[in-house]
């Protein structure tokens, strides 16, 4: 049996960071840049009308100006602006020839229609040259860098994307995770349940999980403890970026899992790592012509995936999204209630981390009350799993402990 610090080691070393890919702007967000985005076009690309109003020549002194025309957004001037005239200009139209300031519609003094056409009255205290304008590229010009390289696209990112004409991306694309729940005992929520089965919660945990963190989630459903069904089923999970197996690695008689994937060709990096929950989880790489799946037999009870998810999974998650291998991050907090250890593999206890409630400079914590692996129900209450190194103790409230926050 090896230590977690073994294991993270193992995952580190296996991760691989997924191939760079042109995706649509639609499937981006939240994905790692993988070029730096040059602007092929000038922002604006004309001179613009920024308000609703009238193009002048700022130093013309005239106060009642001919109105030449009328220019709309998305429509073009057909006549230059000269003393004593004015063209209309909505938000967004290209600035007319000639024009160096529009004035807003609201401080027009007067409008006179006559049989010649319209006449506007303007302020006596003129306008400034600029006043109404963004002038081309003054957001940014063409051949400037706009995006770096390695960022994550946010939606901002995507509608300046937009902005500059492009409609795809080359980025690390979202990582690819097949999902199976093992278990002659599983049925799916909604199924009716026979004596001795119990509900699959596994696969619904997995799939959101793997959708918070970005990546494209795949459920293969329920597999049977049928060696030949479970090696259909995952080798179709072998497809994806990482295959999530639950239930099946212990030793149990029906714990065929390490045994078909090994069958598959998967190659077994570990098998059981010393910390409570999550003893039996196995790691395995399949590696394909050019890439590599990751695989991970996790065991069946709901908490144990959960910390084999948070501790193993999630790194190796943001390496194939082209990000830096990272520990989870382990915070001090102090202990509100005591809470005793036993036994020589560290543990991961869940924990209610009170943020608003500070001692020594520390937020507080709680143990809650959880009767083990399988007792899902305390977990909703939980923020954090608490570390417990190995050994036989008792902690007493006061004490400085280490958390995991949780999501
Ligand atoms: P196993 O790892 O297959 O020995 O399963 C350990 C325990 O977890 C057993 O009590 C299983 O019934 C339970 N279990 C396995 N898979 C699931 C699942 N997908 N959802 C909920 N409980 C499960
Ligand atoms: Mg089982």
């Amino acid at each position: 049996m090896i230590s977690v610090n073994q294991a993270w080691e193992f995952v580190k070393n296996g991760a691989l960071p997924l191939h760079s890919r042109r995706v649509p702007l639609s499937e981006a967000l939240g994905l790692r840049l993988r070029e730096s985005v040059v602007s092929p076009i000038d922002s604006p690309p004309f001179d613009k009308a920024i308000l609703d109003g009238y193009a002048v020549i700022a130093s013309d002194e005239s106060t009642e100006l001919t109105v030449l025309e009328q220019v709309i957004a998305g429509g073009v001037p057909h006549h230059t602006v000269e003393p004593g005239t004015t063209i209309n200009v909505m938000t967004g139209a290209p600035l007319p020839d000639g024009a160096d300031a529009v004035i807003k519609i609201e401080d027009l003094v007067d409008e006179i229609e006559t049989k010649d056409g319209t006449t506007v009255q303007v302020p006596e205290s003129g306008v400034a040259v600029g006043t109404g304008i963004m002038p081309r590229g003054s957001a940014f010009c063409q051949g400037q860098a706009v995006l770096d390289f390695g960022r994550y696209l946010s939606p901002i990112d995507l509608a300046l994307l937009a902005e500059i004409g492009r409609a795809e991306v080359t980025v690390t694309p979202r990582p690819k995770v097949a999902v199976l729940a093992t278990g002659n005992e599983l049925v799916e929520a909604g199924q009716p349940v026979g004596p001795g089965q119990i509900c699959n919660s596994n696969g619904p945990m997995l799939m959101a999980m793997l959708n918070a963190c970005g990546a494209e989630a795949i459920d293969l459903g329920i597999g049977r403890d049928d060696p030949v069904e479970l090696m259909k089923l995952m080798e179709q999970g072998l497809q994806a970026d990482i295959l999530l197996a639950t239930g099946g690695v212990s030793a149990g008689v029906m714990d065929l899992v390490p045994g078909v994937l090994q069958g598959l060709g998967v190659k077994q990096v570990f098998h059981k790592i010393k910390m409570k929950p999550g003893k039996p989880l196995w790691f395995g790489e399949y590696d394909h012509q050019d890439r590599r799946t990751l695989v991970y037999g996790m065991p069946g009870n709901p908490v144990s995936t959960l910390v084999s998810f948070e501790l193993f999974v999630k790194p190796a998650l943001y390496v194939q999204k082209g990000g830096e291998f990272s520990l989870p991050s382990i915070q001090k907090a102090v202990l509100t209630n005591s809470i005793g250890h036993r036994g020589p593999r560290p543990s991961y206890y869940p924990s209610r981390v009170d943020y608003g409630q500070r001692e020594n400079g520390f937020p507080t914590v709680e143990a809650l009350p959880w009767r083990g692996s399988a007792d899902l129900a305390a977990l909703t209450n939980a923020n954090a799993f608490m570390v417990q190194p190995a050994g036989d103790y008792l902690y007493e409230p006061g004490t400085e402990v280490e958390v995991i926050s949780l999501g």
